[in-house]
């Protein structure tokens, strides 16, 4: 157990376990927030959300293996702890932080853990049904990798409640079904989508971009709101509204760049994430996306998701 100057650095279970063990002798809540580091404003409004509505607040900073295929980028992901620690110690003005958990992988995974899905030995967790569409077609074990993760992080933490970011839309609705459906007595809170200035969604892959490659990836939310207003405008002259339109117009404004790749513009259905033909005002849709752009002083691309909730 270290302390940095303000904050409690637990890095093993058995040390969360007695953490939270006093809390809960004491009736104390406890918010807990997962992540994977390289924490920016997205993170923090979670953090601040948690410590709103808690006793106490304990943030994980773990880069999960098991949610990254052998050729994503688990080696390139900014791990910047030093700087996540900061942030942690320095955002907060009228309450602070109370725990960070940074366990090495050998802790979360004490049977190993291989990135290649048939040699991997050990206990799973995933929910079927909602972790094969949208981000699951290309990342078909990203979210059997996060719910297992989630799921160890939420058994060792018992929180009461635990934060998650609207801007991964998919995992808000795989987070609630698992924790529905595994009996977990923990409340899922869902907080909105911090964005840049210019509209773009904060991420931690936002850091492969160059300045100029950001301003221009805010084409992404223009075109996510440019679809929600058609919606708005359909949705007024009565009716359900063809998620085709909407989704045209959203693949129309994100191809104007050609350097842009366009995996996916989905209509979903906010429960089953079903593909939504025809959006039923009340009911409404998830719009989602996937866009590949190219990184700073690289041939790769980076993967940006976004969305927006029609209503
Ligand atoms: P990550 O570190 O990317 O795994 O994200 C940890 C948590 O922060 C997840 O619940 C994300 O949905 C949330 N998050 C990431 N970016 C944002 C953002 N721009 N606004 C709100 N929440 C976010």
């Amino acid at each position: 157990m270290t302390i940095s100057s303000k904050i409690l650095i637990l890095r093993t279970v058995s040390q969360v376990r007695q953490w939270r063990a006093k809390l809960f002798s004491d009736n104390q809540s406890v918010g807990f927030v997962p992540t994977m580091g390289a924490l920016h404003a997205g993170h923090c409004s979670l953090v601040r959300k948690s410590l709103e509505e808690n006793d106490k607040t304990i943030v994980s900073i773990f880069v999960n293996p098991s949610q990254f295929a052998p050729h994503e980028d688990l080696d390139n992901y900014p791990r910047t702890l030093d700087r996540d620690l900061e942030i942690l110690e320095s955002e907060f003005s009228d309450k602070q932080v109370d725990a960070v958990f940074v366990p090495k992988v050998s802790e979360m995974y004490p049977n190993g853990i291989s990135l290649d899905i048939d040699k991997q030995k050990g206990a799973f967790v995933n929910v079927h049904g909602l972790s094969e569409q949208l981000e699951g077609i290309t990342r078909p074990q990203f979210f059997r990798g996060v719910s297992t993760v989630v799921t160890k992080l939420l058994n060792i933490v018992q929180p009461t409640r635990v934060y998650f970011g609207q801007k991964d839309a998919q995992q808000c609705v795989v987070i609630n079904n698992l924790v529905r459906d595994l009996m977990i007595p923990t409340k899922v809170r869902v907080v909105q989508t911090v964005r840049e200035s210019n509209g773009l969604a904060m991420s931690s892959r936002n850091e492969y971009l160059s300045k100029e490659m950001k301003d221009r990836c805010s084409i992404i939310y223009k075109a996510l709101k440019e679809g929600a207003s058609l919606y708005n405008e359909n949705r007024e002259k009565g009716g359900k509204v063809n998620s085709s339109i909407i989704i045209d117009r959203i693949k129309d404004i994100v191809s104007q760049n050609d350097e842009f790749e366009i995996e996916y513009v989905a209509a979903s259905h906010p429960e089953s994430l079903e593909d939504v033909e025809l959006i039923e005002p009340g009911v409404g849709a998830i719009v989602s996306c996937a866009i590949k752009v190219p990184k700073e002083s690289s041939t790769e691309k980076a993967r940006l998701i976004d969305n927006i909730i029609l209503q």
